[in-house]
């Protein structure tokens, strides 16, 4: 139920954090993935230590920003491999601020990275799923999916609308055997946060106050739902948005 044997996985942000979370059980469970980031040489660690756990993984490189770079990753992948499986669109970036701090570059830069990339890369990933009969999108929201925060607006609208644009694709595409769904972590332990935790005094303790679980969340417990959800376990399962957040987003 849980074997991705033969199934070619793009991971956007692969190379690291979350991405590269998912990307190991990815692998772990059989999947060929393939690693899609703007830096190719953490994109290189992170094929050497995917491809010893799994099929030979690649990377190819990308900046989800841009249209005609995703159209590159998508056809690159077809011509190797003939097919497509799966799609994680965790690629993503915070720009912190008050809204009067806040640049139109700043805003559009959060908004294409975080949320226009995924409608690009699940748009040009459609046919191949399409003409497979089949395909698994998971989209990676956050907490701020759910609540508001003073100090990332760019990064709140871009994650609320990555779970209703979870909800319109899964709508969609159901007919066509391709499941879409969101992942929302909590406070996770990674490059993006660990900036954060300097610059923010306090912000750990609070974290590990706020969560039930007691403590921050790592890249390998993002393992097991990135299977999950690229599976035959998940196949009635579609337009979910599933907290991974040690119970942060069930506590008042
Ligand atoms: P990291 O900073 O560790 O990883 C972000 C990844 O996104 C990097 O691999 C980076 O690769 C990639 N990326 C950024 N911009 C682009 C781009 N233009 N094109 C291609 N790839 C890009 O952060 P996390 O692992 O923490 O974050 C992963 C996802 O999880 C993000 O969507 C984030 O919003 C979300 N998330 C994280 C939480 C946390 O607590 N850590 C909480 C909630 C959500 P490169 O720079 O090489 O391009």
């Amino acid at each position: 139920m849980f074997d991705l044997t033969a199934r070619v996985a793009i991971v956007t942000g692969g190379n690291g954090g979350i991405g590269l979370g998912m990307a190991r059980g990815l692998a772990r469970a059989g999947a060929r993935v393939v690693v899609a980031a703007r830096n190719s040489d953490k994109a290189d660690v992170a094929v050497r230590e995917l491809s010893a756990l799994g099929p030979p993984a690649v990377a190819i490189r990308t900046d989800v920003t841009v249209e005609h770079s995703v159209a590159e990753l998508v056809d690159e992948v077809e011509r190797r491999f003939g097919r497509l499986d799966i799609l994680v669109n965790n690629a993503g970036i915070n720009i912190r601020g008050s809204i009067q701090e806040l640049s139109l570059a700043q805003w559009n830069d959060v908004l294409s990275t975080n949320l226009s990339s995924a409608f690009l890369c699940a748009r040009a990933a459609y046919p191949l799923m399409k003409r497979q009969r089949g395909g698994k999108v998971i989209n990676v929201g956050s907490m701020l999916s759910i609540f508001g925060a003073s100090f990332a607006p760019a990064y709140g609208a871009s994650k609320g609308g990555i779970v209703q644009l979870t909800k319109s694709l899964a709508v969609a595409w159901a007919p066509d055997a391709i499941q879409v769904n969101a992942v929302l972590p909590g406070w996770i332990d990674t490059e993006l946060t660990q900036a954060g935790r300097r610059q923010i005094p306090g912000l750990s303790e609070r974290v590990v106050a706020r969560t039930p679980a007691g403590r921050w969340g790592t890249p390998n417990e993002f393992e097991g739902i990135a299977v999950f959800l690229a599976s035959p376990a998940s196949d009635f399962i579609t337009g979910a948005a599933i907290p991974v957040d040690g119970g942060y987003s069930t506590m008042v």
